[in-house]
């Protein structure tokens, strides 16, 4: 078959539209499922590229059911990570024996071999390609001996890309794709490897995708990337985007995702003092409160930069709703050392924590690291850090008790209730219907019910 690029893009265009729609009725594939591993990033570009085949008239049906054609994007983050998306790929095999099987993303990336060894895989598209399967799917109309493998070089994935930025959508807040990949290599971490280094969406491109998405009535955008304290566009910084996003009429929300430590400048924490807009939310991976930890991990700080941290963020925004990361049980990881982590996360005035145990990655420097901790004292220390970590979560929640806060509603759940999130990222429920979604009221926090806060509509 001869591959034209970009052959998917002409046949979109109006003059090309009935010979697109004759080629695409005439095509086997009709139902599509998807099925994401790892991150959120991960699962918002999953949802981007749905959404682009639902918008193309392809019908998406559930995961595991018989499909014409079922993708899965990938996870390499650790060796389990890695045998669990060969696990997913062999059980979408055996439910849809006769349709076409798409592996792509982190693990496609970083090793089509691996997986090209699996039989009944069609397909198998890198981190870039991976936005281009529409572009591709005239290539799975017929089932193929061997798959059809498109991942670019490493160096080549460390070009910026317009394409590798599409911005997912959910019920009530639009993800903001602004930035991709990272260059800081830390001991642990293969993103660099399967995600490239690190490059930052132009302002203009940010800016015009966030004003479409809020006049498609999205009330909140989340900005997104692997390291976006990092993104650049000439002299222009994150405070700088985050500045031009906050005066985007109709906008009422702007929420920073996860943010390296380093990477925060007073500049950044003034705006969030002083722009409504920008949510009083900032989750920022601290991964270990030992000093010795953080060296053998490579983190790009040092423990009392951390603390310098947090006095800055004590005096510009003592209210902020502050999250972060732990690995627990890294290798050599004494008790002694998950003790000063103890001790710092008792002292940071944290108001959640996602604790993850340490699993190893082949070619990372970590996985080759000696005195691996046994999987019981991992089991042990995560638990022990979910406890403290419950206990600061309702700390920090019942100092909003008898306020009004606003919430933007996003669904009904199981429980009949309505439900939804402050700026500070606060769970909260009250009763109501599905009128109330994706609107924002003011709500009177009225009780701590453990995960999430019941409120009623303040008059
Ligand atoms: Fe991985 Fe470290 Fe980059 Fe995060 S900052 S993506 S952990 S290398």
């Amino acid at each position: 078959m001869i591959e034209i690029p970009g052959l998917f893009k002409i046949l979109q265009q109006p003059k090309f539209r009935p010979l697109y729609n004759t080629m695409k009725n005439q095509s086997q594939i009709k139902t599509v499922s998807f099925h994401t591993l790892g991150c959120k990033l991960n699962q918002s570009e999953t949802d981007a590229i749905a959404a682009d085949f639902r918008r193309n008239g392809f019908e998406l049906v559930p995961f595991r059911s018989a499909a014409d054609l079922t993708v899965i994007n990938t996870c390499t983050v650790t060796n389990e990570a890695d045998s669990k998306s060969r696990q997913i790929i062999r059980n979408a095999i055996k439910a849809s024996p006769q349709g076409r099987i798409v592996a792509m993303g982190c693990y496609a990336q970083i090793n089509p071999e691996d997986l090209s060894s699996i039989a009944g895989i069609d397909m198998i598209l890198g981190t870039n390609e991976k936005y281009r399967l529409l572009e591709y799917i005239t290539q799975l109309e017929t089932k193929v001996a061997k798959p059809l493998v498109y991942v670019n070089e490493s160096g080549d994935i460390e070009k910026y890309r317009e394409s590798e930025f599409i911005s997912a959508t959910g019920r009530t807040r639009a993800y903001l794709k602004i930035q991709e990949g990272c260059d800081y290599f830390c001991s642990y971490c293969i993103i660099p490897f399967a995600r490239g280094k690190a490059r930052s969406r132009q302002m203009s491109e940010c800016l015009t995708e966030a004003k479409s998405l809020v006049d498609r009535g999205y009330r909140e955008l989340v900005l997104t990337g692997i390291n976006i304290g990092t993104w650049q566009d000439g002299s222009n910084k994150l405070a700088d985007l985050l500045e031009r996003l906050s005066i985007i009429s109709g906008l009422d929300r702007i929420r920073i995702s996860s943010i390296e430590p380093n990477t925060i400048s007073d500049d950044l924490l003034q705006l969030l003092a002083e722009r409504p807009t920008i949510c009083l939310h900032l989750h920022i991976p601290l991964q270990s409160g030992s000093p010795a930890v953080l060296n053998r991990m490579r983190r790009k700080y040092q423990l009392a930069e951390y603390f310098e941290l947090a006095s800055r963020i004590g005096s510009i925004l003592p209210d902020v709703a502050w999250g972060t990361d732990l690995i627990v049980g890294f290798p050599g990881e004494t008790e002694a050392e998950f003790a000063e982590t103890l001790a710092v996360v008792e002292r940071l005035p944290f108001s959640y924590l996602h604790i993850f145990r340490y699993s190893e990655r082949d070619g990372t420097i970590a996985a080759k690291l000696p005195n691996r901790v046994d999987f019981h004292i991992k089991k042990k220390r995560a638990s022990i850090l979910r406890e403290m970590g419950a206990k600061k979560k309702h700390v920090y929640n019942r100092r909003f008790l008898n306020s009004v806060q606003p919430v933007l509603f996003e669904m009904v759940g199981k429980d009949d209730l309505v439900s939804g999130m402050t700026p500070n990222y606060i769970r909260v429920k009250m009763a109501g219907d599905e009128s109330f979604k994706n609107t924002i009221g003011p709500v009177l926090l009225t009780q701590d019910c453990g995960n999430y806060l019941m409120g009623e509509i303040s008059e």
